[in-house]
């Protein structure tokens, strides 16, 4: 036996548990883990189909069917900024009442962490860059995303509120604009980039203009989820603190909507119009975030360009487009 198998047995037996285990970000982990897994760890992913987190006795049922040390909470409704417009009150009730439950059970299990996930969109919208960690209170969120933002700032109210009382060691994650395998590609519900992958793959078969909504000046930081995924694994193997962290790209890879519609229509191959219709909202015009915090703790953590991550979310697409979730 090596030193280090040694040490690794010698180390805390962690099992975690994975809620919105079928997601995009769930499926990231669940390649992440493939590749990094270590010998005291067992990983356990979930889904709706598992158990409906909105039911607080089926999410007691399965809590403690597996009794985790440790919870990485990823379940949630999510969409792109149109389909938060349309569905705010859905979105702000359903999520809350996941949160809630996810919550109070942990609790009750005891748990020796618990990794929620927040989103760079739930900020204030007018607010001084690039935003910090601690301004997530500081005035009222974008109009566009709500809904969203109040269920999402009550789990860091949540995380803050079972720590002082209970001392819970409950953290989040906030990450910036997600994209990559297993999204939800639905044209009018999806976020920008696989909203636009699913567009472009009709315009390029139907030989029609590609409409990209607003103005495509809003600035976005868009992040791989394979890199998150691994980011979401040093978290819970490694992050204590009670405030938040930001898991994003840094300031300078932050694009334009317009620079990232000329990636994708290349590595598509689309050689038709491209129209902006501006009469679509932009949403916020932009969130940059500072990664101060993050590269204090991993300063040589390596991003993946854009485009490699688009040309692998595209393939991802093409290879299986009959078991999209569109
Ligand atoms: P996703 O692809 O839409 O997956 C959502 C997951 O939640 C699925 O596994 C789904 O299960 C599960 N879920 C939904 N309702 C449920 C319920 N009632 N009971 C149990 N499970 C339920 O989401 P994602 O993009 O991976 O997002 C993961 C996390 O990152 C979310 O908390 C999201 O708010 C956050 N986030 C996302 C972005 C982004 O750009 N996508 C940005 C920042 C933060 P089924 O598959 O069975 O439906
Ligand atoms: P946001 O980052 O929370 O605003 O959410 P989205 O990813 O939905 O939108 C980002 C930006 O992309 C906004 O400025 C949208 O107006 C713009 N956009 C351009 N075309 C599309 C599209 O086809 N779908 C979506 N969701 N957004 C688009």
């Amino acid at each position: 036996m090596t030193l280090h198998t040694a040490a690794a047995i010698m180390e805390e037996k962690m099992k975690i548990l994975v809620t919105g285990g079928s997601g995009m970000v769930g499926y990231a982990l669940q390649k992440v883990v493939k590749e990094k897994k270590r010998p005291n760890e067992e990983w356990i992913f979930i889904s709706s189909k598992d158990a409906d987190l909105r039911e607080m006795h089926e999410t007691r049922a399965i809590f403690e069917k597996y009794m985790p040390t440790h919870v990485i909470h990823l379940a949630a409704i999510v969409g792109g900024v149109f389909k938060n417009m349309k569905h705010t009150c859905d979105i702000l009730l359903t999520n809350q009442r996941i949160n809630l439950n996810v919550y109070q059970v942990c609790k009750e299990i005891k748990v020796k962490k618990l990794v929620s996930c927040l989103s760079t969109c739930v900020f204030p919208d007018k607010i001084t860059y690039p935003i910090t960690e601690s301004m997530l209170h500081d005035g009222p969120p974008h109009p566009s995303n709500f809904g969203y933002s109040f269920a999402k700032r009550s789990i860091d109210a949540m995380n803050k509120c079972y720590r002082r009382q209970y001392g819970c060691p409950f953290v989040s994650v906030i990450p910036t604009s997600i994209y990559g395998p297993n999204d939800i590609f639905s044209v009018e519900d999806a976020h920008v980039i696989p909203g636009l992958i699913n567009k472009v793959r009709m315009c390029k078969s139907v030989n029609t203009p590609l409409v990209v909504w607003g103005t495509g000046k809003p600035l976005r930081q868009f992040i791989f989820s394979y890199d998150l995924a691994k980011l979401v694994m040093w978290a819970i193997r490694e992050y204590d603190e009670e405030e938040n962290i930001f898991l994003s790209v840094d300031e300078e890879d932050e694009i334009s909507i317009r620079e990232l519609v000329q990636i994708i229509v290349e590595e598509y191959g689309f050689k038709g119009e491209v129209v902006f219709d501006d009469t679509k909202t932009d949403g916020q015009y932009k969130k940059t975030v500072s990664t101060a915090k993050l590269r204090k703790y991993l300063p040589d953590f390596k991003f993946t360009p854009i485009r490699e991550g688009i040309r692998e979310t595209i393939q991802w697409f093409e290879e299986n487009y009959d078991i999209a979730r569109i």
